[in-house]
């Protein structure tokens, strides 16, 4: 008679015997291995948005070019002496885009606007709103030091600086620099193609009907838009059911067509594990037991060159490895290097009891400067994921959390490349 087996008493343990990498250590060995793999080309600033910039970039002009006045006010040679002070007012002005062409005589004063070059013979400003001026003269109080109010040329940037490393993920920010600086185009990296496949014969696409027993795909709307938001080019590889061939013929077209392959459900051991097995059988798998909660299990693989990250199906832990494992490793090979995702110390408004052993990541959020985690640490919670606007990380040992003690949250906006 078959009966059940008797209950192990390291039953909720790790199992005996084999080795749960820490994620440091598998973070560490990904980052060990990768490079770069898109090609560069020049871009007008206009498209080169959230590019990876693939050289250095030098400045081809200097930023303030010329120097020049900060307010609007009346120039003159400096520095100028404690107390009252009447000076000369000289015909014309100087405005930004339209400089004054003569000489302003020491102890006169030119009326200036802001952005306007100093003309030959002022080195300092005085702001409007300090001036009495009768239309001929101007009366103020000194002192004022030489170069009060002047921007010096290059003050900001010098030509011929690197105003940009290599690798940098360009900003709003840095298109106002570049333009600045005479930049017109910049030498950027194509973006990372990065497919992805959802797998399960439980799914149904979304739009259709869902039968007796199907649930629709909810990873790959995910993880196309997060993909997209790290600055990836996701591309969509569609969904195939629990099928070898089906499957094999999916990466066959997909390996040729993009950089990297994600790829969620189907990464364990069970029967209907159809991405671990088959990349096993091609002999092109790393099985990663990863000690992280929610996480496991990771299947990391080569298919004919391209890369496969193998999430969990469970849509909590696919993203939790995306944000965790694949975007650091995708950030290097989009030629972005290896970023750290950038957490800080926050008292938790929550308590919990952790065993040593994993790490752990919570959903969480913060409210009234404290760190609240979902109710349920389910890992097919996808609601908790929503409401989440972030994670708790609890560290590798033993914890045992208390309202108040400070905890690391990462916003998920901190995963963004
Ligand atoms: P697996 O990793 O294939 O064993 O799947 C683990 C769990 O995640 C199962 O409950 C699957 O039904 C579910 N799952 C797998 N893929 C998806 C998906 N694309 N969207 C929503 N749930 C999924
Ligand atoms: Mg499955």
């Amino acid at each position: 008679m078959i009966k059940p087996p008797p209950l192990r008493n390291d039953c909720f343990a790790l199992p005996a015997g084999t080795h749960w990498t820490p994620v440091d250590e598998a973070l560490a060995s990904l980052r060990s291995r990768l490079s770069p793999v898109t090609a560069a080309e020049v871009l007008p600033l206009d498209r080169a948005l959230g590019r990876v910039l693939a050289a250095d970039v030098t400045a081809l002009r200097s930023n303030p070019p010329l120097p020049n006045t900060a307010v609007d006010g009346y120039g003159f040679a400096g520095p100028i002496a404690e107390g009252p002070q009447i000076l000369p007012l000289i015909q014309g002005r100087a405005a930004a885009g339209i400089p004054f062409d003569g000489i302003v005589p020491a102890g006169s004063a030119l009326r200036m606007l802001t952005g306007a070059p100093l003309p030959q013979g002022v080195d300092t400003v005085i702001l409007e709103e300090d001036v009495n001026c009768d239309g001929s003269q101007i009366a103020f109080h000194g002192p004022l030091k030489r170069g009060a109010n002047a921007r010096r040329a290059g003050e900001d940037v010098s030509a011929l600086d690197v105003v940009f490393a290599k690798g940098r993920v360009v900003t709003p920010a840095d298109l106002a620099l570049a333009a600045a600086t005479g930049l017109s185009q910049l030498q950027v990296r194509q973006q990372l193609r990065v497919g992805v496949l959802s797998t399960g014969d439980e799914l149904v696409e979304v739009g259709q009907e869902a039968g007796h027993g199907q649930i629709y795909d909810a990873n790959r709307p995910m993880l196309l838009a997060l993909l997209g938001q790290m600055g990836f080019s996701a591309v969509d590889l569609g969904q195939v059911g629990d099928n070898r061939d089906a499957l094999e013929a999916r990466l066959d077209s997909a390996a040729a067509d993009v950089d990297v392959i994600v790829t969620s459900g189907g990464a364990s051991a069970g029967d209907e594990d159809h991405v671990s097995a088959l990349l096993t059988e091609k002999g092109a798998i790393q099985h990663w037991r990863i000690a992280l909660k929610p996480g496991r299990p990771l299947a990391l693989g080569m298919w004919q060159g391209t890369p496969i990250f193998g999430l969990p199906g469970n849509p909590v832990a696919a993203l939790i490895c995306t944000l965790i494992f694949a975007r650091p490793a995708l950030g290097v090979m989009a030629g972005a290097g290896w970023a750290e995702p950038q957490g800080f110390e926050v008292p938790a408004g929550f308590e919990k009891r952790k065993k040593p052993g994993r790490r752990e990541y919570l959903r969480a959020r913060i409210r009234q400067g404290r760190v609240e985690t979902f109710a349920s640490e389910g890992s097919g919670r996808i609601s908790g994921l929503s409401w989440a606007e972030g994670l708790v990380e609890l560290g590798d040992g033993a914890a045992e959390i208390a309202q108040g003690d400070l905890v690391r949250y990462y916003p998920y906006g901190s995963f963004i490349l």
